[in-house]
């Protein structure tokens, strides 16, 4: 199956996808973890990406849809894959239908009140790159042991600008999948468990 999480910084989008793709031996791609990994590495790739992330803006579209282009071609993608922060814009969203298709997009909403709560209090492990809350009690990362940190742009001033951004050049996509007849809408508030149910219903598996 392929599938697109759609939704604002912090509706969870990640999460749900890391578990919903384990559950069906499907690979995660995450634009974001292959930048930050970039970053990371400081691959040209990611110096040039680094300003853009760090200040909360979007990534040009011709890096990200090289990124994703790429990745699809891989044989591990064969069987569908779950695209994680991609396409983010509607210029992304044409470029990926002359590349790839998707069976269904899902778009996980939350409450924008505690949008800023969440990423405020996300951590992350940039060995592995996976995420949690301070409210989850993990001291170390759960997956692999590593030390836990703060993104830089989920600080108060980039995540302004990140929510900014998703309404002006993110949420359109909405409308735009929902006009191709494949958007689902799931709730990003409750328990993680249900929301996985949701979404398992929602995709018929
Ligand atoms: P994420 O991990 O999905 O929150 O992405 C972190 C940051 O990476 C975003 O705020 C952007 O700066 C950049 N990024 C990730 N995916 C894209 C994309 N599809 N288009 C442009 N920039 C992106």
């Amino acid at each position: 199956m392929k599938i697109m999480f759609l939704g604002a910084p912090g509706a969870g989008k990640g999460t749900r996808a890391e578990k919903i793709a384990a559950a069906l031996n499907i690979p995660q791609i995450s634009t974001g973890e292959i930048l930050r990994r970039a970053i990371k590495e400081q691959t040209p790739m990611g110096l040039k990406a680094q300003s853009y992330i760090e200040s909360g803006a979007l990534v040009p579209d011709d890096v990200v849809i090289e990124i994703v282009k790429e990745r699809l071609a891989e044989a591990d993608c064969a069987n569908g894959y779950i695209l994680d922060g991609f396409p983010r814009t509607i210029p992304q969203a044409e470029a990926l239908e002359q590349f790839a298709s998707l069976d269904c997009v899902i778009e996980v909403r939350v409450a924008k009140e505690i949008i800023v709560d969440r990423l405020s209090g996300r951590r992350y492990c940039p060995k592995c790159g996976h995420t949690t809350h301070i409210e989850w009690g993990e001291k170390v990362c759960a997956v692999c042991g590593g030390e836990l940190i703060q993104r830089k742009d989920d600080a108060p001033e980039s995540i302004r600008q990140r929510l900014a951004v998703y309404e002006e050049q993110t949420a359109p996509l909405i409308d735009f999948y929902h006009k191709k007849g494949i958007l689902k809408v799931v709730s990003g508030m409750g328990k993680i468990e249900d929301g996985l149910k949701e979404i398992m219903q929602v995709l018929g598996c």
